[in-house]
């Protein structure tokens, strides 16, 4: 089995593949790398199948989306992940087949909600929930400390103590660690209750990492040309956020909002179908056809995508441009459809 880790500094990327068939994965890609990777593929023969990223990255632009462009392999991301051209969707248990070797998928949310690891043999990849010695910060990209305390007990300390623990980060000069090690010395989880970790957690008070506004919204979206200037953070937390069922409600009153669908045309027409009555204005042509739902300047807007992330960019960039009453529906169509409301495909 080929498996390194090809970076060399705080934020890892791995390779694995199966010797006998050439196929390979890149795990966590930066995009500032893509060049180092491939060359390194082309020299030992091998053909990329899988770009994978474990969560939605906030602190360097993902490298998933022009390796697929570049190699046609597939990009592969949690169910929940907010990004559209994600090829391969997982959940908990799924399987991805390489060659003669299996990576099996554990959901691991936490740090995002999109949050997965990878086991393969004696080996587990565990992105950003268990570090060496530490964990994955909680406290934004919807994280949360309750939620990573109970998946890292479930599936990872619930692997055999021997298999070996590999992170998406490490600050210290760590490679890996055991889990059994984790589970004696972990200063965050060893002996800790899940009321601990989470007051602990909740009080890191660590500044936000320095390319959040570069990376985080342009993964979100799979934007990566400059056709969009996103809007700041902290205008993303003033978006105000409709559940489903609001949503419904409201489409149900004498002055029913305007809901504007802002997936790609591919996933409008998908497999989680839309909203009857929305209209489709991708992300990235937002502010370009903006002049198109102006007569909805004063009224009420709600913005929908997957997994109500983008959304909550496309309804800040409405705010910016004089929209005076815009929602966010929360949960996106993911959320839609497990409240069993109905579709349009
Ligand atoms: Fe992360």
């Amino acid at each position: 089995m080929l498996f390194r880790e090809l970076n060399r500094g705080n934020c890892k990327t791995y390779v694995v593949g199966c010797e006998a068939t050439r196929r390979a994965a890149l795990i966590d890609p930066l995009r500032e790398h893509l060049d180092r990777y491939l060359a390194f593929l082309a020299y030992h023969r091998y053909t990329l199948e899988f770009a994978l990223d474990t969560h939605t990255h906030a602190d360097h632009r993902t490298g998933t989306w022009d390796l697929r462009d570049l190699t046609g392999a597939r990009t592969v991301m949690h169910e929940r992940a907010p990004a559209p051209n994600i090829d391969v969707h997982v959940e908990d248990g799924d399987r991805l087949p390489l060659g003669n070797l299996e990576l099996e998928v554990l959901a691991t949310p936490g740090h995002s909600p999109d949050g997965i690891s990878l086991r393969l043999g004696d080996r587990v990849l565990t992105g950003d929930s268990l570090l060496i010695h530490g964990t994955g910060r909680t406290d934004f990209l919807g994280g949360d400390p309750g939620v990573q305390y109970d998946f890292i007990q479930e599936k990872l300390f619930g692997l055999p103590d021997a298999t070996l623990v590999f992170p998406g980060h490490d600050y210290r000069g760590h490679t890996q660690s055991t889990v059994g090690e984790e589970k004696r010395t972990n200063p965050r989880l060893a002996g800790h209750t899940r009321e601990d970790y989470v007051r602990l957690m909740n009080g890191l008070g660590l500044p936000l990492p320095e390319k959040i506004q570069e990376a985080l919204q342009a993964n979100q979206s799979s934007i990566e040309d400059d056709s969009l200037r996103f809007p700041a953070l902290s205008q993303l937390s003033q978006v105000g956020q409709l559940t489903p069922r609001d949503v419904q409600e409201r489409l149900s009153s004498p002055a029913p909002p305007l809901l504007v669908d802002v997936r790609q045309p591919d996933e409008y027409s998908g497999e989680l179908g839309h909203i009857a009555g929305s209209r489709s204005i991708p992300l990235r042509e937002l502010a370009a056809r903006v002049e198109e739902i102006s007569a909805h300047r004063t009224r009420e807007v709600v913005c929908v995508c997957r997994a109500g992330v983008r959304s909550t960019t496309a309804a800040a960039l409405l705010t910016g441009l004089g929209f005076e009453q815009v929602w966010n529906l929360k949960g996106g169509m993911l959320d839609w459809k497990n409240a069993s409301l109905p579709v349009e495909r």
